[in-house]
């Protein structure tokens, strides 16, 4: 049976007994910090299995992607040395969510590995486990699969008992094996609890399926109380299952991993030898690397310094030595990678758009391991023949630092020879390293500016040389240089000077150019203007003094450039994270770099959903956080191509190109740059938007800018905070007091218009020729009550006048129509001044609702008296 069978069959199964078909979570869970990997099916459920979230099924089905290669699962060390470890391997599970319990889950597991239906595996060549406490599933395992009591073996917490952590919920795990050693037809062999202890530690069963019935609540305390709604969590692993099926005894043998192996034999020329002895277990650790690096790669891991990105780079870096092992000098994994994709589309189609990146990312990797590998390999072997009995501390350092060697594979390789590895000595060498570059970095910073007297005149002149010579821009590395001009003019009360050593940048790339101050011999020239032309680099300045062409002091403004490079290195870090989270197509279209803020183009379709924008900045953060050092080197433009560089103005570039790499991140840029992402401090979303089809924008603030950003959003919160009289902390809860006391005013309003509009008198309803009318008080003041009174009123009404009278002596009148009334000509505006003339007042307003007031308020009674009789005329009138 070929494992995308047995995919297929195991969801189908449950999906036609009421679970939904869940797809597989990321291997990276975005929400989840506390876990490097995903190791297991339920990690995806975590919340609903705590209570804290619900979905719509209470059954569900995955075949979930696993990496147990770092954390708390980790089998990476024994992958390739036993027939059933993958760092990547698939679990197939299926969930309950306090709905059905043990018996309907031993119920399934059981019928769906031994129906000829399904797994059809004879029962008598399997074996289960329980928790010794858990007489009840022991039980329900005689009852409903027919099991005989001593077929079925307990076992303690170590194996049996599951926990998602110190508290939470837990419970008793039921595992399935299946016997290695099984002949058909033999007559079934008992063994007894210790024989059974003792075979599976030797290796004679295979777990293929462990249930978890998570039914206790644990407390800090350590106390377990039952939960309410017990839950069920299963596990089975997809490539066990395949080697059963498939009468292999190794999960390497099935077609999971059969054709990876041979094509590593083509590779390196000579066959897959059949196990995992001798160069063996270097192909599985290559097969099985090929499919954990894929996999990560398509998932949005890459290779970095640190966190999940290190696992990865230790795994292509384990892999590589492994080729090495095998005799091969260039890269291995990336051509696998293709075929990994091969093999797993069917059921992961998304990896097919990634084809490309995964190999590329993969084959960069593998390259630049392959150019140090064997000086570090040289090292170890210089150390093991001064026949040390450790590796030092120091040593280790510099396996790291120079040849790139993660720790764990020098320990490996030293514990081969029977070697050990000084951690701690390697831990104090690595802390002392950062040390070192914190400093060094910080006094290349300690540059200053000067400025001297400014004096005046000019005049007009052509280009002047005054020395021959190549113009060196020197604005990589300092913002300051001591030299002379090659060339200047005058012209209009303006210097156009070209230096000989230009620290100042000239626009490109979407980065501005710099200001700053060139210092001659008794003139100073403010340099407010940068551009290229064909002597090199000009800058001018406005200086209305003779000039004369000494030797200069030029200074870029300081603070000014750091802004930018904060912001320019922001750039390559939003870049790299857009196409993490959007995917490959993300492509630069264009960008603005200045001291204030980053603006950055690129090509995606619609808008980014607010919670993936705040995802994309908080990588970029971590970015910024992991200080990872930004290297800029020069190379040939193929070179930097194969490294993976990200060039998308390919036509622009000559043949040797700058490529700038900073954590995952690596471009062809000509602009300048911060030493070490963690300068950014921080990064800041402002907005995005669209630009044209296909083409989105984001704004974004780093460093001082960001700060600002964040001290404006304080301020606004403070000021509104103190107009709703409360402070920011409490601020959510007085709007929603104030929302409840509007809804409240509300009702009253409704319940005043009921009783006829007025909060005094009922109203007096008269029919005037087919209008209805109503005339009553109101005790409001307040336009804006009034003017819901009118609204609610007019809503739902038609052919319907209302007068209304204020109560409060000041002789406030007011008169809302109905649309209709409004439409047939009439405004409410003419009969308030008919109303009001009586008393010598008048008024005006919309044609729907309009207010006015008396002349002489003593005389309002009357008016009101008359309103009957002006209304009919009024509306004779109209
Ligand atoms: P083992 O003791 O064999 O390492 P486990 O107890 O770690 O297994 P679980 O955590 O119960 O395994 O995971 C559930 C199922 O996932 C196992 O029954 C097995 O089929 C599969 N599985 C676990 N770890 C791996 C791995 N590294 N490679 C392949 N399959 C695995
Ligand atoms: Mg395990």
């Amino acid at each position: 049976m070929k494992s995308s069978v047995i995919r297929r069959l195991f969801l189908d199964y449950f999906v036609t007994r009421g679970h939904r078909l869940v797809s597989s979570g990321p291997l990276a869970p975005a929400d989840d910090p506390t876990l490097l990997f995903t190791n297991a099916g339920m990690v995806q459920f975590k919340r609903v299995f705590q209570g804290q979230e619900r979905r719509d099924y209470e059954r569900a089905t995955t075949c979930q992607k696993c990496v147990r290669a770092g954390g708390k699962h980790n089998d990476l060390e024994q992958v390739g040395l036993t027939r059933r470890h993958h760092t990547f391997f698939e679990m197939l599970g299926n969930f309950s969510f306090g709905d059905y319990f043990k018996r309907e889950a031993i119920a399934y597991a059981w019928e769906f590995v031994t129906s000829p239906e399904f797994l059809g595996i004879a029962p008598d060549r399997l074996r289960v486990t329980v928790h010794h406490s858990d007489s009840e599933a022991r039980a329900l395992w005689s009852e409903v699969a027919g099991l005989p009591p001593q077929s079925v073996y307990g076992l303690g917490d170590a194996d049996n008992f599951w926990q998602m952590g110190d508290t939470g919920p837990c419970g008793p795990c039921s595992e399935i094996y299946v016997d290695l050693e099984w002949t058909p037809g033999a007559p079934p062999r008992v063994l007894s609890q210790e024989e059974f202890e003792r075979q599976a530690e030797a290796g004679r069963f295979l777990e293929i399926w462990n249930l978890v019935f998570m039914q206790f609540d644990r407390a800090a305390d350590g106390t377990l109380t039952p939960l309410p709604r017990p839950a069920v969590d299963t596990g089975a692993g997809l490539e066990r299952i395949a080697s059963v099926l498939q009468g292999k005894d190794d999960n390497f043998h099935t077609d999971l991993f059969q054709p990876l192996l041979d094509r590593i034999g083509e590779l390196v020329g000579t066959p897959y030898p059949g196990s995992m002895e001798g160069p063996g277990a270097s192909f599985r650790v290559l097969a099985d690397h090929a499919r954990a690096v894929t996999f990560l790669l398509g998932d949005g891991v890459f290779p970095s310094n640190e966190g999940r990105g290190y696992v990865l780079r230790r795994i292509l870096r384990r892999a590589v030595r492994h080729a090495w092992l095998l005799g091969r000098r260039e890269p291995t994994l990336s051509p696998l990678t293709g075929l990994v994709i091969d093999l797993m589309q069917e059921a992961y189609p998304d990896l097919v758009s990634r084809r490309d990146d995964i190999r590329k990312w993969t084959e960069t990797e593998e390259v630049r391991f392959l150019e140090t590998i064997e000086g570090g390999l040289g090292r170890l072997e210089e150390l093991f023949a001064t026949g040390v009995s450790q590796i030092p501390g120091e040593e280790a350092f510099r396996l790291y630092d120079t040849f790139g060697f993660p720790i764990d594979l020098t320990q490996l390789i030293a514990a081969e020879r029977g070697v050990g590895t000084d951690l701690e000595g390697f831990e104090q060498a690595l802390e002392q390293q950062r040390t070192r570059s914190r400093s060094a970095r910080s006094e290349a910073r300690a540059a200053q500016s000067g400025q001297g007297p400014a004096i005046k005149s000019g005049g007009r002149q052509k280009w002047n040389i005054v020395r021959r010579g190549k113009q060196k821009f020197v604005g990589y590395d300092t913002t300051r240089a001591e030299t002379e001009p090659l060339a200047f003019r005058q012209e209009g009360g303006r210097v156009e000077l070209v230096l000989h050593q230009n620290p100042f940048y000239a626009e490109s790339g979407g980065q501005v150019s710099d200001t700053g101050v060139v210092q001659g011999a008794g003139w100073t020239l403010p340099v407010d203007a940068v551009r290229k032309d064909e002597r090199g680099i000009v800058i001018s300045g406005a200086l209305a003094d003779p000039f004369e062409p000494t030797p200069v002091e030029a200074q870029v403004a300081e603070a000014r450039r750091r802004n930018i490079e904060r912001n320019h290195s922001a750039t390559h870090l939003v870049h790299a994270a857009l196409r993490r989270h959007l995917g490959s197509h993300v492509r630069q279209q264009g960008s603005l770099v200045d001291p204030d803020r980053l603006r950055f183009d690129f090509s995606h379709h619609g808008p980014i959903e607010p919670a993936t924008l705040e995802l994309i900045e908080r990588d970029v953060n971590e970015a910024i956080w992991a200080n990872h050092p930004v290297v800029t080197r020069e190379m040939p433009y193929p070179e930097a191509l194969a490294l993976g560089a990200m060039a998308f103005f390919a036509d622009k570039y000559g043949d040797v190109v700058r490529v700038v790499q900073m954590g995952d991140s690596i471009e062809l840029c000509g602009g300048t740059h911060v030493d070490s992402t963690g300068v950014l401090g921080l990064l800041r979303f402002r907005s995005q938007g669209g630009v044209a089809t296909g083409v989105r924008r984001v704004e974004a603030v780093t460093g001082p800018g960001a700060y600002a950003a964040l001290a404006a959003i304080n301020a606004r919160l403070h000021q509104a905070a103190d107009l709703l009289r409360t402070q920011p902390e409490h601020m959510a809860r007085r709007i929603e007091q104030l929302l409840q006391e509007r809804d409240k005013l509300e009702a009253r309003v409704q319940e005043m218009l009921k009783q006829g509009g007025g909060s005094a008198a009922p109203g007096q309803e008269l029919t005037v020729g087919s209008v209805a009318v109503t005339i009553g008080e109101t005790a409001a003041e307040d336009r804006d009550e009034i003017g819901q009174l009118a609204d609610r009123f007019r809503a739902g009404r038609s052919n319907a006048a209302l007068v209304l009278f204020g109560t409060s002596g000041r002789g406030a009148l007011h008169v809302a129509l109905t649309d209709d009334l409004v439409k047939r000509g009439l405004k409410a505006g003419d009969l308030v001044n008919r109303i009001a003339a009586v008393s010598g007042g008048r008024g005006g307003g919309r044609p729907a609702f309009a207010s006015g007031s008396a002349g002489d308020p003593a005389l309002l009674p009357a008016a009101r008296e008359a309103a009957p009789r002006l209304i009919e005329e009024w509306l004779a009138s109209a």
